[in-house]
């Protein structure tokens, strides 16, 4: 049996990079998985990759801007699978480079919705859940730029240092309870969000692989495992956290 062996997890971005790799990374650790993503074809995709090796998964397609699609999403996990045990709040946008006197107010708006208000609502519906059931753990993404400014990145940034943010006062808030809320905080990781911002040219990968230590971007499953440890009883006193995981990128 695996880890998460009779465990319920909900991953939410999970049609495509970080979060796929994390909804197939539980499953393969034993847990039923819901997959919740915008894109079906993502999702799709996803249900395969797991159903390949025996996995539970549910996929349900969903905006997580919509706080009935995501109460809904949450409610059919527990009828589906008996409860809910981790909860990894992952989908997010990226904005284009660009000053914070020039964005777009529509653009503002999405991107705090999508990154930031879906934290909100994923959490507002999980943590009632979870006191029903005895505790959970929960795992936000936020990201490096909500730990340190980027320029260009003003409406990113303000919605990852919001889910760094509320991810700590929701720990706090639920601490006593059995309930553990952390934020990661990924650096550069290759998934579809790079490849757009990079041009997914071998010239944009070599400029931003240039600024990494390492040498290399992170991979999608070296988040996935921290995300699963995060959730496991080995981190039990680790709540309240922003974990980076950046290659040493900001490191000094
Ligand atoms: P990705 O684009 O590969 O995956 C994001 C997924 O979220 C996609 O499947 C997309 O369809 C989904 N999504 C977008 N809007 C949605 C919505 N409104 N409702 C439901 N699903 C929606 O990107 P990724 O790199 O895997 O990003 C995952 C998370 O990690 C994001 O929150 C991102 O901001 C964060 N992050 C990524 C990096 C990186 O370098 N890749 C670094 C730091 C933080």
């Amino acid at each position: 049996a695996g880890t998460y062996t009779g465990k319920v997890a909900f991953v939410t971005g999970a049609g495509s990079g970080i979060g796929r790799a994390t909804a197939i990374a539980f499953a393969k650790a034993g847990a039923s998985v819901t997959a919740v993503d915008i894109s079906e074809k993502g999702l799709q995709e996803t249900a395969a990759l797991i159903e390949a090796f025996g996995g539970r998964v549910l996929t349900i397609p969903c905006d997580v801007t919509s706080s009935k699609g995501i109460k809904a999403a949450l409610d059919k996990t527990v009828a589906t699978f008996g409860g809910l045990d981790c909860a990894f709040n992952n989908a997010g946008i990226e904005q284009p480079v660009n000053k914070l006197k020039d964005i777009d107010e529509d653009l503002w708006d999405r991107v705090l919705a999508v990154n930031l208000k879906s934290v909100y609502l994923c959490m507002k519906h999980q943590i009632d859940i979870m006191l029903t059931n005895g505790g959970g753990a929960i795992v936000n993404t936020s990201s490096g730029a909500g730990v340190l400014a980027i320029q260009g990145q003003s409406a990113y940034c303000a919605s990852k240092y919001g889910v760094t943010a509320i991810s700590k006062c929701a720990a706090l808030e639920h601490a006593s309870q059995g309930i553990r809320v952390n934020a990661l905080c990924p650096g550069i990781i290759d998934t579809d969000m790079i490849s757009r911002f990079t041009g997914d040219t071998e010239q944009g990968r070599a400029r931003v692989i240039a600024q990494e230590p390492i040498g290399r971007m992170g991979r999608p499953e070296e988040i996935a495992n921290t995300v699963l440890w995060l959730c496991s009883e080995q981190a039990g006193f680790v709540t309240g956290h922003a974990m980076v995981i950046d290659g040493g990128q900001t490191a000094g």
